[in-house]
């Protein structure tokens, strides 16, 4: 009997292990294509079980449930009925005894009862609830046992300090492996966002802008183009406002810039008070128009420091993107900070376009 255990533990690890390797692709799939494979998935391990089953007093039990409660309970409905119906089908077409009683009290009833915490989920706390959860839907499935077989208070007696024992230890160890699991992911896609972020604007920084451009530029087959924007005397505004105000307008700069981003118009910081634009699929008329506006906008604002309004001007040079060039967008950057200088050259507040 340990042996049959063991297996059902060994295929629910398992179970967990590739889950956590579907989920690392959750940014790369869609996600009808994530839920696809963990409605696969959860049907396979529950399938397997039923062809591993714990032997008991010449009785057939398994544990077939942990699958299904732990998803319905942890990702809804989406990919929780979508498996019971499959491997519900799959134990009637099984056929035998126990058929109907097995899809009933050992699947259906133990995962609809888990769906109803869903809302409720919660990855830390609430732990009493949760082996709650577990021991009420071990109840519901082996309960029946004592109505439905021939000396069936004896047979649960028997079972129940294994089946409870076992059903909760295993929820317990997969619980702690998700909920390691989880923390891991979202310490990893926080890293991932810091490393990518300017701490003041919480624009691109330059690395994840040069990143995020360069896989526009395989994408789109028109032009593209890259802008400078540098802060007019921002030095002395500093010098007269304090740097705590230079970096709210800083920040005030950042999120006017940012309105303006889309799927091919992605802004970052470049460094200091300089900004960098990338503007794509476009033309030499359509890149002009949006640096122009950016211009418009940013003279028109009315900054609040130290309770009054202060207007501030910016230098903007445009450049092209030549994708023939192996190193374009360095050069393109170079051309566009060419522009710039030549803009501060003609007494700044303009902009200089290719
Ligand atoms: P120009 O019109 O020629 O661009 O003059 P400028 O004074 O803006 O140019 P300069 O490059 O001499 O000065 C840039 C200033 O930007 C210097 C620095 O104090 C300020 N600066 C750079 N980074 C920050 C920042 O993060 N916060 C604040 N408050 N100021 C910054
Ligand atoms: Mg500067
Ligand atoms: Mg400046």
């Amino acid at each position: 009997m340990l042996q049959s255990i063991l297996s059902n533990v060994a295929i629910i690890l398992l179970l967990h292990l590739t889950m956590t390797v579907i989920m690392s692709f959750k940014k790369k799939f869609s996600p009808s294509l994530i839920n696809v494979l963990v409605i696969l998935l959860i049907s396979a391990s529950v399938i397997s079980m039923f062809y591993l089953p714990i032997r008991f007093n010449g009785y057939w039990v398994d544990m077939r449930f942990i699958p299904l409660i732990f998803v319905a309970y942890i990702q809804g409905w989406k990919p929780t009925i979508p498996s019971l119906l499959m491997t519900s089908l799959w134990r009637f077409l099984m056929g035998g005894d126990g058929m109907i009683p097995g899809i009933l009290f050992g699947m259906v009833g133990p995962t609809l009862f888990s769906l109803a915490f869903h809302s409720r989920f919660n990855l830390k706390g609430r732990y009493l609830e949760k082996i709650g959860i577990v021991i009420a839907c071990w109840l519901i499935c082996d309960l029946p046992i004592i109505f439905l077989i021939p000396n069936g208070w004896e047979f649960f007696k028997d079972i129940a300090p294994v089946r409870s024992t076992s059903f909760v230890i295993t929820s317990i160890i997969l619980y702690i492996f998700i909920a390691q699991n989880r923390k891991l992911h979202s310490l990893y896609t926080e890293l991932e966002k810091l490393a990518g972020e300017d701490p003041l604007t919480k624009l691109f920084n330059k690395r994840k802008f040069f990143e995020v451009v360069d896989t526009k530029l395989g994408e789109l087959d028109s032009k593209h183009y890259i802008a400078m924007l540098d802060i007019d005397h921002f030095k002395k505004f500093n010098d007269t406002y304090g740097h705590l105000f230079g970096d709210k307008v800083l920040i005030d700069i950042a999120n006017i810039l940012k309105k303006y981003e889309n799927d091919s118009v992605k802004v970052g910081r470049y460094g200091g008070e300089e900004f960098i634009i990338y503007i794509g699929n476009s033309s030499d008329e359509k890149a002009t128009k949006i640096v122009e506006k950016i211009h418009q906008e940013i003279q028109e604002t009315a900054f609040t420091v130290e309770q009054a309004s202060i207007h501030i001007t910016v230098s903007i040079g445009l450049a092209e993107l030549e994708l023939d060039d192996p190193s374009s967008l360095v050069h393109a950057i170079s051309q566009a900070d060419k522009n710039l200088y030549k803009a501060k050259n003609n007494g700044r507040n303009c902009l200089v376009c290719p």
